[in-house]
């Protein structure tokens, strides 16, 4: 479509202007009111001096702001910079710069960690988002809500080529290397909206749904799934900046959201909660399930206890991020994650040189085409020229696909290891560990070893008040693996480091391990 990001917004408020377009922690906001503020925040930009293709930078929890200010940015013609609101230090001093934003919107108590470096970069303006539960003084910026009732004039409007102008700077999360900025057009973000639309579309009523989001906003899957799916459908957006297990089990009971994307590790601590069932949890009904693979027994068994359907789907931060996802309108295979979203060419091609297609069942390098695809990566023509192939993204993602076009996710190229010349797939022993009764989460990684190059080893945390040991671990492993798939160590910890989005940080683990 030869749309602007902001004209889904746009088209909304036109149809269903006085729909709850956000709730949050019991305030809400109808897409008028949510309309008027981007409107007052993008002229307020531009009397500041934003214009077209200037990087601002956003840095906030997921709030009612964030849609503003994303929205906002967008119509005064600026390009959003997504900083999690995480980073510190030499990381975020690496993203203002590289971006060159001269403007960012920050959640007041994240303001010392940026004037900690705010002196090594070209931010000039500073306007802070006020939550009720600041604690801390800054006389520097300027608050949010202040800065927006100064527009008095609505904003310039700005000519927007959909297939040329960035829409968005969105970081990738920097789990295999520096993180790099990848460009995502409008025509990237507003196809990919579409394209989850298309794909669930028998379900969803334009209009009448309600997605609770507690994936982060400032990460792809969050921006495309949780908030533009929501702007596009009408929906009421229910934004909670974290995942606290009770209040989202009673969110989920006193505001019966209609869909709720996740990630696996959200899936296995609803799965684990030990009343669940009793939240009603089968007012969801889409749980797209993204970013990680999700374990086949966690499915049977989530559905079996919540009446909720998950489907799995996968993407990529290049791909704005959606490219495939189990159907609703057909069959869905466990551990697959399912076919192409509508427009999406893959191809699973030999890892020796990178084109010729391998057989069904055979693994290979996913790679992908279609509108979603990233424009490239600001400032980085050489890993550009290598992501990108004759218009062909290269994932580095081990993949094969079945006879149907289902594709299967066997690991990350980097993260495979090489046990005594044998590849391991740390995801195919994952998936039996799951299948263990008193596991609750599980990783695997290669650690360094005189004879076989790599061993492999397995990270638990186990269900609340289960226990096993290493001997038994390993001799259950014996009973489902090929003997060079099986962990020769097992540790036990109580919790797994993870992304902000919830990722399992394998990276992480293999570092603990060196
Ligand atoms: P970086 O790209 O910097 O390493 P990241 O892992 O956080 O960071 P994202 O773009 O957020 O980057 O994640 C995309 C990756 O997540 C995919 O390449 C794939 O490895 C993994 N992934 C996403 N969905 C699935 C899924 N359903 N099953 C398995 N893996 C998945």
């Amino acid at each position: 479509p030869e749309l602007a990001t902001t004209d889904m917004l746009q088209q909304t408020i036109k149809k269903f202007g006085d729909h709850k377009a956000i709730h949050f922690y019991g305030r809400e906001m109808t897409y008028k009111e949510l309309g008027k503020q981007a409107e007052a925040f993008a002229s307020r930009l531009q009397e500041d001096g934003v214009s077209k293709g200037d990087r601002v930078a956003l840095m906030l929890p997921n709030c009612p702001q964030y849609v503003i200010s994303y929205y906002g940015i967008l119509q005064a013609g600026g390009t959003v910079t997504q900083v999690n609101p995480m980073l510190v230090g030499g990381e975020l001093e690496y993203i203002l710069n590289d971006s060159g934003a001269k403007t960012i919107v920050i959640y007041k108590p994240l303001l010392p960690v940026l004037n900690q470096i705010i002196d090594q970069t070209d931010v000039e303006k500073v306007i802070q988002v006020s939550l009720g539960d600041e604690t801390t003084e800054d006389d520097l910026a300027v608050e949010f809500t202040d800065y927006i009732k100064q527009a008095s004039n609505p904003p310039n409007p700005v000519g927007i080529d959909p297939e040329e102008d960035i829409a968005v700077l969105q970081y990738t999360g920097g789990t295999t290397g520096r993180s790099k900025g990848a460009m995502l057009t409008h025509r990237n973000i507003v196809t990919n909206t579409i394209q989850a639309y298309e794909f669930f579309k028998d379900e969803i009523e334009i209009g009448n749904e309600r997605s609770l989001t507690v994936i982060p906003l400032f990460h792809v899957f969050g921006m495309t799934s949780g908030m533009n799916l929501s702007v596009y459908t009408a929906a009421m957006n229910i934004i909670l900046p974290k995942f606290e297990i009770e209040e989202v089990l009673q969110t989920i009971k006193n505001l019966k959201p209609t869909s709720f994307p996740g990630v696996p590790t959200m899936y296995v601590a609803l799965n684990s909660h030990p009343k669940a069932e009793e939240y009603g949890l089968d007012s969801i009904k889409i749980c797209n399930s993204g970013s990680a693979p999700m374990p086949g027994e966690l499915m049977r068994s989530f559905e079996a206890k919540t009446g909720a359907k998950i489907l799995e789907g996968y993407g990529l931060t290049e791909a704005s991020p959606t490219t495939h996802c189990n159907p609703m309108f057909s069959k869905r295979k466990p551990g697959s994650i399912g076919i192409g979203v509508p427009s999406t060419d893959y191809k699973v091609v030999d890892l020796s040189d990178g084109t010729t297609e391998v057989p069904y069942g055979e693994t290979g390098e996913l790679i992908i085409k279609g509108p979603q695809v990233m424009k490239g990566y600001w400032n980085m023509p050489e890993e550009t020229a290598d992501t990108l192939r004759d218009g062909w993204l290269y994932t580095g993602d081990l993949a094969r696909m079945d006879e149907d076009g289902y594709a299967y996710i066997v690991d990350r190229k980097k993260d495979m290891i090489i046990a005594s010349g044998y590849n391991v797939y740390p995801r195919d022993v994952e998936e039996v560990l799951y299948e263990h009764p008193a596991v609750q989460e599980a990783v695997v990684v290669g650690v360094p070893d005189e004879y076989r190059g790599e061993t492999v080893k397995a990270v638990l945390v186990l269900n609340e008040g289960q226990s096993t040991t290493e001997e038994e671990i390993i001799a259950y492993c014996r009973e489902h693996l090929a003997a060079y798939k099986i962990p020769r160590m097992v540790d036990f910890r109580e919790e797994l480091p993870k992304t902000n989005v919830g990722k399992i940080l394998r990276r992480k683990v293999r570092e603990e391990m060196a």
